[in-house]
């Protein structure tokens, strides 16, 4: 028999590990752009669950490619080949311009691979004791322990000592200070190009050119975090595309799958050969159903018109929401967007979106909006209505 909206909730609580401060509404279904609850009640999307369906639910085409992915077979481990991940490789190549891709399940373990990348490529270069790797304060790059090592956030860090080490971190937007702490222990610099869980911070153009000239002078790979950024969210394929550099190594997660889960770590020439046979590896990484949803995510975010109508729409978005008196602070780059409401917690925003039917999320002080970049400007237009209605 079908479980009760308040059964659901009651099993969550008393049999899942507390781990997540949920809001109270029971998914059923999706499509489009709209989520209905158990009660059948719609929500305009405008979280993409974390920025993970980037072509919001249900895209026709998208099902078509993982369906037959489906039934053709939904796993065959890393000892064989298969056409959905080998032609997903090129075609992230292809389109990025970056050289190899190991696949991985999440943005910590595209990360993690970034990680051991790095380190491996001063050991075999310069021998050891270059193993230092410099993030920047307020960061987020992940949850395993290496990940939240490298995460320059506090509040993140304090009952799991003890961390990997190696991790040092700088404040954001000061080359000054960054460059204060690069020693011959250094080895890479990884940053986010837009903090996103640290509150939709976006890194000045000159700031993060100056620490690709550092890292460059200094000998040093520069790791762009994409996981939230990547695949078409703030309106170019890749985020630092807005900065003009080019990293050594690129990650991916969020939404390369459009739903499903699957992170990537690109490198350039320079790195495409540092990892050898049995130096890295996962048992799922690299599923042939996400790369099959990936190859049809790239081939439709891909696209300059497509590129364009997120800016636009990313563009329409900040008018609308500029507009409303009580918003202040607000960021956008292409359709990754934050802001604060004038004498209300973000927390507090976001449960009365959700009361005027729209799904909203917070990062640190912000309200943050990660819609779908399939949103319709009509689609765009009635969010700003239900935003604005909640700030009354
Ligand atoms: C979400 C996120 C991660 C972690 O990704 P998971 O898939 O949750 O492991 C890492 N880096 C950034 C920038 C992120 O936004």
């Amino acid at each position: 028999m079908k479980r009760t909206r308040a059964q659901v909730i009651a099993d969550d609580k008393r049999y899942t590990m507390q781990t997540y401060g949920r809001q109270n509404i029971v998914f059923d279904k999706a499509e489009g752009r709209t989520v209905y609850d158990m009660d059948g009640r719609a929500y305009l999307d405008l979280a993409s669950g974390i920025g993970v369906t980037s072509l919001g639910h249900g895209d026709t085409g998208w099902l078509e490619a993982v369906m037959e992915q489906v039934k053709k077979f939904t796993h065959c481990s890393n000892y064989y080949y298969s056409e959905a991940v080998s032609g997903l490789a090129r075609k992230l190549c292809e389109q990025t311009s970056f050289e190899r891709v190991f696949f991985a399940n999440s943005g910590c373990e595209a990360n993690e691979c970034a990680i051991k990348i790095a380190r491996k490529y001063a050991h075999d270069t310069y021998g050891p004791g270059r193993h230092e790797i410099i993030t920047l304060k307020n960061s987020f790059h992940g949850r395993s322990i290496t990940t939240l090592s490298a995460t320059g956030q506090t509040q993140f860090h304090h009952s799991f000592f003890p961390f990997t080490e190696g991790f040092k971190y700088a404040p954001a937007n000061d080359t000054a200070a960054l460059t204060e702490i690069v020693s011959d222990a250094t080895c890479a610099i990884m940053i986010e190009c837009i903090q996103g869980e640290g509150g939709v911070i976006p890194m000045e153009k000159d700031y993060v050119r100056s620490v690709a000239k550092l890292c460059e002078e200094r000998g040093l790979l520069l790791i762009v975090d994409e996981v939230q950024t990547g695949i078409g969210r703030t309106g170019k394929l890749l985020a630092f595309e807005h900065y003009d550099i080019r990293p050594d190594i690129v990650t991916l997660a969020k939404g390369l799958g459009g739903g499903l889960p699957i992170g990537a770590c690109l490198c350039n020439k320079k790195l495409a050969d540092v990892l050898q046979p049995g130096d890295h590896g996962t048992t799922f990484g690299g599923n042939p159903v996400s790369c099959a949803a990936a190859q049809y995510v790239l081939d439709t975010v891909g696209s300059d018109d497509f590129l364009a109508a997120v800016r636009a729409k990313g563009a329409r978005f900040k008018a609308g929401l500029a507009a409303l008196p009580k918003v202040c602070d607000l960021r956008q780059m292409g359709l990754m967007i934050g802001f604060r409401v004038d004498g209300m917690a973000s927390a507090e925003v976001v449960q009365r979106a959700r009361e005027e039917g729209v799904l909203a999320i917070t990062a640190s002080q912000l309200v943050r909006l990660l819609p779908p970049l399939t949103i319709t400007d009509e689609e765009i237009d009635r969010a700003i209505q239900c935003l604005a209605a909640c700030m009354e």
